[in-house]
C-alpha cells in the first residue's frame, strides 16, 4: 500500500531559521518587476516566496525559501534578483535530506 503525502505536508517538515537582519535574496528594482511581462518568479518558486501585489509589482518574503535557486535562473534575463545563501546558522534544515 502506498501513502500519498502532499507537498504542503512535506514542506511543513522543514525547519527555517530566519535571518531577520539580512534577507539572503533581494529584488533589485521593483520598477523592473512592474515592466516584467511574465513575472515568472510568482509561479515558479516552490515555496511561494514571490507574490504579485496591488501595485502591479512583486513582493518577496524569503522566510520559507528552499534555497533551490529557481528564481535566480528564471530572472536571468533581467538580472533583477540578488541571490546569496543565508549566513551560517540560518536558512533551511531539511528533515529528509
Ligand atoms: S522574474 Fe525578475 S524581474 Fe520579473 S517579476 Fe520576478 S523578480 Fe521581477
Ligand atoms: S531560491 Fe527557490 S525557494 Fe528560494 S525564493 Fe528562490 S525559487 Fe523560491
Amino acid at each position: 500500500m502506498s501513502i500519498v503525502v502532499k507537498i504542503e505536508e512535506k514542506l511543513y517538515q522543514n525547519r527555517y531559521i530566519v535571518d531577520e537582519s539580512r534577507p539572503h535574496i533581494r529584488i533589485r528594482s521593483e520598477a523592473e518587476c512592474k515592466t516584467c511581462t511574465s513575472q515568472a518568479c510568482t509561479v515558479c518558486c516552490p515555496a511561494a516566496c514571490y507574490s504579485k501585489n496591488e501595485a502591479g509589482t512583486v513582493t518577496l518574503v524569503t522566510d520559507g525559501c528552499l534555497e533551490c535557486g529557481t528564481c535566480r535562473v528564471i530572472c536571468q534575463d533581467k538580472e533583477n534578483i540578488q541571490w546569496d545563501y543565508p549566513r551560517g546558522g540560518y536558512g533551511i534544515s531539511y528533515k529528509f535530506g
